[in-house]
């Protein structure tokens, strides 16, 4: 029997192997050639949410050495830095088409200069082993919260020392709703977009002994993203 809301992740993962690949792939680019104005917008604000990610990590000091978690690493545009930073990366997603593409950014981008991040075909809730450091940055989107509650919980148990995740806030669901409305006029050309409350993510990482530590936010006309590090609450 298929649990409640199981089929919303085959469909994400058909979605980011086809359509969704081929949009995000041009979004997480770097040509402006067939991007349009909000597509352009969402990649100012990704970038910036990579930007802080980074730099909350490294608040913490230096990269060199540390093993760190990227789940759900879409193109690479988080695994890429952390790898020219000296960081020991594990790069996993869900979709093929997506770790492909991270893989060849990655061999493009680096060359022999570092150690390339090690790239898997998995979804995240299949990951196992210990890593120092876990992130998973705008992935929680695709799921509601109730299903949210058990990623979170099982990326903290892979993790060490610190989660860093990001998510849409529901402070943001009337702004973001009467934006998305302005971009797919006609039948949506995306998948479900789940957006979460701060309060229900800072509860479910508190069910399994965690408590946030750093905040961050990114808004931009179309895109908003909360930015959240994660540590063991003692
Ligand atoms: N984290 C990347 C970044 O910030 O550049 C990619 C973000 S993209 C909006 C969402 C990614 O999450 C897609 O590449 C998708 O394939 C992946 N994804 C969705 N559900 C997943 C799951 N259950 N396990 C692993 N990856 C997943």
């Amino acid at each position: 029997a298929e649990e409640v809301g199981g089929g919303d992740k085959e469909v994400v993962r058909e979605y980011f192997n086809n359509t969704g690949f081929q949009r995000w792939k041009k979004i997480y680019g770097e040509s402006t050639e067939g991007v349009n104005k909000v597509q352009l917008d969402i990649r100012i604000g990704h970038a910036k949410t990579v930007e802080n990610t980074i730099a909350m990590l490294k608040d913490g000091g230096p990269l060199a050495g540390v093993t760190i978690c990227d789940a759900g690493c879409g193109t690479g545009s988080l695994s890429i830095p952390l790898a020219r930073e000296g960081a020991i990366v594990s790069a996993s997603d869900i979709s093929a088409a997506m770790v492909a593409e991270a893989q060849e950014r990655a061999k493009e981008a680096l060359g022999g200069a570092a150690r390339l991040p090690v790239f898997q075909v998995s979804d995240l809730e299949s990951l196992k082993g210990k890593y120092d450091t876990v992130v998973c940055l705008d992935v929680l989107i695709h799921y509601p919260q109730n299903k949210a509650d058990g990623m979170i919980a099982h990326l903290a148990s892979l993790a060490e020392r610190r989660l860093l995740l990001s998510f849409a806030p529901k402070t943001f669901y009337y702004s973001l709703l009467k934006r998305i409305g302005e971009l797919f006029p006609g039948p949506s050309k995306a998948t479900r977009a789940y957006l979460h409350s701060e309060k229900d993510v800072e509860r479910a990482l508190e069910k399994v002994g965690w408590k946030i530590s750093k905040r961050g936010l990114v808004t931009t006309q179309f895109y908003f993203s909360r930015l959240i590090e994660a540590v063991p609450a003692q």
